[in-house]
């Protein structure tokens, strides 16, 4: 398997750790990342298929990266793992480049990637996103098995959905039958009511100061690792957000109109401060659990997102992790709330880069990559 623990460490016996270049597919979060790697001193190279990344890359020359790698495919980039090497590379992944290679490839991709790859299988099933946030303490919307028991209001979700497309609401076994696609794989979801946040949150296992997640001990006993809460979006959804305008859900519907759940954008926002406790809670219960998934499992590493609804009675359901970075954290590319309170200008991609820059300087490349 690439990326396991041998070949990672041939694979980096053969890096100049003075001339790492972080490399990135150019959409996503791509902006930040680049910009983040330039900031903390590296080389950069996007990687990008058509002429259009490339002009746009040319608005934000804060972003250019130093070197482009053209391909027609982005399959070609398993071609190329020599070349990578070659130049140091250390490709930082998100959601495009796992959803362009498919999860089976980007796990057998034989370059050193950021964060632990395997843990991106977790995040990709909807049953196993559940053990392991169950595991760590957090709360989901209940699931209903059987259409012919829904009660009260369900958001009925496709697997492989991107972005929330295709998914909707259904109030009874009727409005369900009038939406599915039978042809689809769907699970059916309580519909929580309150409002949204995604939380960003970053565990560096190399620092051993901050907030510290309970139970993460070095074998020598000493407690290691530090969560951070990054920054906070919420999604711009069209058009459920915005449906309210053209009267109650009866009148649209006698228009022929559903609520559609498609990500168009994101806002930034803050938590109401008594709720960061409980916040940091699932945090640090998501980073405890995720070493319990398989054996020997090197659970969380760089940044991950908690997608959560916190309702009227201030309780939080978590309906989705992200074991990486997410586009959401694009609204903080200048910096956070949450981040500002402790260095100004940092980015999750910046913060990403730093995290590699602080385990090349100590020679701890090995444990926060795969
Ligand atoms: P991505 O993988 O891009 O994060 P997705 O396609 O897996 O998205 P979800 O994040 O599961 O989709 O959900 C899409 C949107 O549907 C959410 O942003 C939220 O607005 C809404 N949603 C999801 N689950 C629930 C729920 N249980 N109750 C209420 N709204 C929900």
């Amino acid at each position: 398997m690439a990326g396991s623990g041998e070949q990672l460490a041939e694979w980096l016996s053969a890096y100049n750790h003075d001339e790492i270049t972080i490399g990135v597919v150019a959409s996503h979060s791509a902006l930040q990342i680049l910009h983040g790697a330039r900031a903390e001193g590296f080389r950069t190279l996007g990687i990008a298929v058509g002429e259009g990344r490339r002009k746009m890359f040319k608005a934000f020359p804060g972003a250019e990266p130093d070197e482009w790698l053209m391909l027609d495919d982005y399959k070609q980039m398993l071609d190329k793992a020599d070349w990578f090497r070659e130049r140091n590379v250390i490709i930082i992944p998100h959601g495009s480049l796992v959803e362009y290679l498919g999860a089976d490839n980007f796990i057998d991709l034989q370059v050193p990637t950021f964060g632990n790859r395997r843990i991106l299988k977790w995040e990709s099933g909807r049953d196993t996103q559940r053990e392991w946030l169950e595991m760590g303490g957090c709360t989901m919307p209940k699931t209903i098995d059987d259409p012919h028991d829904i009660d009260g209001p369900v958001i009925v979700k496709y697997a492989g959905a991107k972005g929330g497309r295709g998914y909707f609401v259904a109030r009874n076994f009727r409005d369900f039958r009038r939406n599915v696609d039978l042809e689809e794989d769907f699970t059916i979801q309580e519909y929580i009511l309150g409002t949204r946040y995604y939380m960003q949150f970053f565990y560096d296992p190399i620092c051993d100061d901050g907030y510290q997640v309970e139970g993460m001990m070095s074998r020598e006993g000493q407690e290691i690792g530090r969560l951070e809460l990054l920054t906070i979006d919420r999604r711009d959804e069209a058009n459920v957000d915005e449906f309210y305008k053209l009267g109650s859900l009866r009148d649209l519907r006698d228009m022929g109109l559903e609520p559609s759940f498609v990500v168009t954008g994101n806002a930034e926002v803050v938590l109401r401060e008594s709720l960061l406790p409980e916040a940091f809670r699932l945090g640090e219960g998501a980073v405890a659990s995720s070493l319990e998934l398989e054996e020997g499992a090197r659970g969380m590493i760089g940044p991950f997102c908690l997608e959560a609804i916190v309702t009227d009675k201030l309780e939080f359901r978590v309906f989705e992790v992200s074991a990486r970075i997410v586009a959401g954290s694009n609204v903080s590319i200048g910096g956070s709330p949450y981040m500002n309170i402790n260095e100004d200008n940092m980015s999750v991609g910046r913060r990403i880069a730093r995290c590699i820059k602080k385990a090349a300087e100590k020679n701890r490349l090995q444990e926060i990559l795969s």
